[in-house]
């Protein structure tokens, strides 16, 4: 999801949702191409979805985390901390600070 986020001109972030071993709902970040704010890959991937596990390459947002709460999703991982994105170039990240 990430390569394909960046192949389209996006942030390279990237989202899943699992449950029971399954990708039940996925997203590709699609905020700068479609110019939706609110198209984050935690709300887009949990969009389909109802409970399971939420993985992102990224820690999820306040947006997105609420997103997930209303989903009955169990848990949320992610594969970078806010300071690794921060450092990679992503300021929309800056929020946390
Ligand atoms: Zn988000």
């Amino acid at each position: 999801m990430r390569r394909k986020a960046a192949e389209t001109g996006d942030l390279c972030y990237g989202a899943v949702v699992v449950k029971n071993g399954v990708i039940i709902g996925w997203a590709p970040s699609s905020v700068i191409v479609n110019r939706d704010p609110m198209a984050q890959v935690g709300m887009e991937a949990i969009r389909d979805a109802s409970a399971g596990v939420l993985v992102s390459t990224s820690r999820s947002c306040p947006m997105c985390e609420g997103g997930g709460y209303y989903a009955s999703i169990e848990r949320i991982y992610a594969a970078n901390t806010v300071d690794g994105i921060t450092n990679a170039g992503q300021p929309q990240m800056t929020y946390y600070r």
